[in-house]
């Protein structure tokens, strides 16, 4: 199987009938990018920069962060990256910034509402983006989006440190997609309007999920809720999607449920341009969608979205598309 797969490696992701899906990966580290090529990764779906914030003692600098974007950039050579800007707070804590414990750390100050507020990080790491953009093809995508307001804000910042940046003679690219997480249930009933605004959409089911039954990700007791396939789910990604394409807009997901077997079928036939997913999984996922056709998986997904139980979706995936 693995000699099969590795066939793919530069194979461009085209089901059965000849439509194209981009299949991406998530990374955490310049480090990461060597096994997205070994892969055949079409893209970074997903920079968690996170992690150049985490495990020491004071922020990055501005030039830490220009290098490791840079590096990126120019290691993926031309093909798109997606970076997400800072997502701090709920499970991912940064002790050095003496923030005050919270009861509901989830539903707390984070992501995209800790940078409006401390402006100066925000600021910071946009600079370094901004700086890294000439060297590749980046999009900037923010986290935890829950109202248009909040994207609104974002992107202004994000336009002002540009304009200071060219004012200063700074190379900067004229193409940058600015693009939203889509993980907050406000943000995806609130599509519709979201997507005359936004490049693009990458929807986090990992969150999406916990937010919208209300069951913590991480705790084994409401694990039994944390349904990927509940038709709610099913239905908020799927008006999420046609949102996007109705202004022309390109819809990508890059929860763990991107590179789920089961997911896939049910995801091409929603009409999901780009799959993010660990490394890993995108050889098998490529497999998958060659031997999948597009036109069937769109004909069974008024049957999906009206059915009732997640278990009823599973089993009908199975069954129909021939998954284990
Ligand atoms: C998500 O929420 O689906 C996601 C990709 O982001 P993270 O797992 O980093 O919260
Ligand atoms: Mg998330």
């Amino acid at each position: 199987q693995k000699a099969e797969w590795a066939k793919l490696v530069n194979e461009p992701t085209v089901s059965k009938d000849g439509h194209h899906v981009e299949l991406a990966a998530n990374i955490g580290t310049p480090n990461d990018v060597k096994g997205v090529l070994e892969n055949g990764g079409e893209a970074v779906g997903l920079y968690r920069t996170e992690f150049l914030y985490m495990g020491r003692d004071q922020l990055p600098t501005e030039d830490e962060q220009f290098d490791a974007y840079k590096t990126v950039l120019e290691r993926m050579e031309g093909k798109p990256v997606v970076v997400r800007t800072l997502d701090i707070g709920g499970d991912k804590e940064l002790p050095y910034l003496n923030l005050p414990k919270e009861m509901n750390p989830f539903l707390g100050f984070r992501a995209i509402r800790l940078c409006l507020e401390e402006q100066d990080i925000f600021r910071t790491q946009l600079r370094a983006l901004l700086r890294a953009s000439s060297f590749g093809n980046l999009k900037i995508m923010f986290p935890m989006i829950a109202t248009v307001t909040e994207f609104r804000e974002a992107k202004a910042i994000l336009l002002e440190e540009k304009e200071k940046l060219v004012a200063n003679g700074t190379k900067v690219s004229d193409s940058i997609e600015i693009g939203i997480m889509v993980e907050i249930p406000s943000t995806a009933v609130m599509a519709d309007t979201f997507a005359k605004e936004v490049d693009f959409f990458s929807i986090g089911t990992n969150d999406l999920i916990q937010y919208t039954m209300a069951a913590d990700r991480m705790n084994e007791r409401v694990s039994y809720l944390y349904q990927p396939y509940n038709p709610a789910i099913l239905r908020l990604i799927s008006m999420v999607i046609d949102a996007a394409h109705k202004e022309g807009k390109w819809a990508g997901m890059c929860g763990e449920m991107a590179g789920d077997p089961i997911a896939i079928p049910l995801l091409l036939g929603l009409g999901l341009d780009e799959f993010s997913m660990s490394a890993t999984s995108i050889l098998p996922a490529r497999t998958q969608i060659k031997g999948l056709s597009k036109e069937q998986a769109q004909g069974i997904k008024e049957t999906v979205l009206s059915m009732t139980t997640t278990e009823e979706v599973v089993a009908f995936v199975k069954e129909t598309f021939n998954v284990q």
